[in-house]
């Protein structure tokens, strides 16, 4: 781990060069999505924590509502959409991402003018109970097959009994397929196809894991960013040449001591998502203490289950991978995962999003904020807002809040904030 001085401000706020290519790669990848039927290829939408390999393997583009919204949001076009789903009948408490999608599918908005239409739809609630009906209704908007994995809940253990209901309906996702696609799996290719997904998911830890050194080579800002890949690509070439390329550039800038705050003081951690139409105006505020957000649970759980899954027998593990991620295990598991981030990447802090929208990410907040406080005895801030939907955000508020809580981390005190 790197413990160079602290950076000239020029050298400090380099940007990263990978950043063009992540957004060339993203471009080719909706343009090849939207020509699909073309080129004589199937889409499928597929919810973000669903396991996306059996598609790779069978040549169906994954396409992902959720990095959508994340780029309707970003773009500041979700409190518009969630307006117009509002119009339609849609609770104004319903996830901003539901809204945004099911809002867009009627007018092809948003910043690419739409998703390409989906041939069939593949929903895991692994995430939550919310994308069940939101499938549920595109199903019926686009009138294609709509495929339900169901991954119980981890209050604690994860069972036997779990294991093989899950993987029984991972043997019904591949019939599912290739009834839809009319030809059979290549085992060998999923086989393959599942050994670069954990290649894909290691090297991402990897690159999340370099915000460790001091300064932080990337903040969590970052990392939202080049998130995207390991989502929508898991289980290609291209995430793996990606991330090999990201994470020497990171490298590099460790030996160079290139912190993505300059002059960084304290560390912080994130929980839950970003407010994608602030993140720039988060990172300054933040900035301006000479903070840095150095790692987060939710970029982190792209790689969270790497520890369950065996690349020798991908099809095997899958239904325990894709069981035992962040936000489908209780929150007394939650809370040691936070704890073994803020010890890896040395937080001084923990700000927790408590997302509007989001509810069983926000659920056990307070207690993981308890626990962490306890046993870690650092402060915490909770910040109220939604990731999409501006209408929950209180700029003035949350501007007070951030400033006072950077007071109580400069004084040392490990009070609530
Ligand atoms: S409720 Fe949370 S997990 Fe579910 S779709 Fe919305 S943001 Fe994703």
């Amino acid at each position: 781990m790197s413990t160079q001085s602290p950076p000239d401000h020029d050298k400090a706020r380099r940007k990263i060069k990978a950043v063009k290519k992540m957004k060339d790669i993203m471009m080719l990848y909706y343009i090849d999505a939207k020509t699909a039927d073309q080129n004589g290829k199937k889409v499928a939408w597929i919810t973000s924590g669903g396991p996306v390999e059996p598609l790779i393997a069978m040549d169906v583009i994954p396409v992902y509502p959720e990095n959508h919204g994340a780029m309707i949001g970003a773009s500041k076009m979700g409190a518009d959409l969630c307006e117009k789903a509002e119009a339609m009948g849609y609770a104004r408490n319903l996830c901003s991402y539901a809204r945004c999608d099911i809002a867009c599918a009627t007018v092809n908005g948003g910043p690419i003018g739409g998703l390409p239409k989906p041939d069939m739809l593949i929903c895991c609630n692994n995430i939550c109970g919310t994308v069940l009906k939101w499938y549920e209704v595109q199903a019926r908007f686009f009138g294609v097959p709509l495929f339900i994995l169901d991954t119980p809940f981890n209050h604690t253990d994860y069972t036997t009994e779990a294991h093989q209901y899950i993987q029984r309906q991972l043997q019904e996702y591949i019939v599912f397929l290739e009834t839809h696609c009319g030809r059979k799996m290549d085992h060998d290719r999923l086989a393959e196809v599942g050994r670069l997904s954990i290649a894909g998911q290691r090297l991402w830890q990897q690159v999340l894991d370099m915000a460790a050194n001091r300064p932080a080579p990337m903040s969590a800002f970052d990392a939202f960013f080049h998130l995207s890949l390991i989502v929508t690509l898991r289980g290609t070439q291209t995430v793996v040449d990606y991330y090999t390329e990201l994470l020497d550039e990171m490298k590099t800038r460790v030996a160079e001591g290139i912190g993505a705050v300059p002059a960084e003081r304290y560390r912080l951690l994130w929980d839950n998502l970003p407010i994608w139409f602030r993140t720039r105006w988060l990172s300054e505020r933040f900035g301006a203490h000479g903070a840095c957000l150095v790692a987060d649970t939710y970029t982190s759980s792209w790689a969270g289950s790497l520890k369950y899954l065996d690349e020798d027998d991908f099809l095997g593990s899958m239904a325990e991978g894709y069981s035992r991620i962040y936000i489908n295990i209780g929150t007394d598991q939650m809370a040691e995962r936070v704890i073994e981030m803020v010890q890896k990447y040395g937080a001084d802090g923990l700000v927790l999003h408590s997302n509007r929208s989001c509810k069983p990410y926000s659920l056990g907040q307070y207690d993981i904020q308890r626990i962490v406080q306890q046993q870690m005895g650092i402060p915490a801030l909770l910040i109220e807002a939604d990731m999409n939907d501006a209408r929950n955000f209180s700029e003035g508020q949350i501007e007070t809040r951030i400033d006072a809580f950077m007071e109580i981390l400069k004084a040392g005190k490990g009070a609530v904030c």
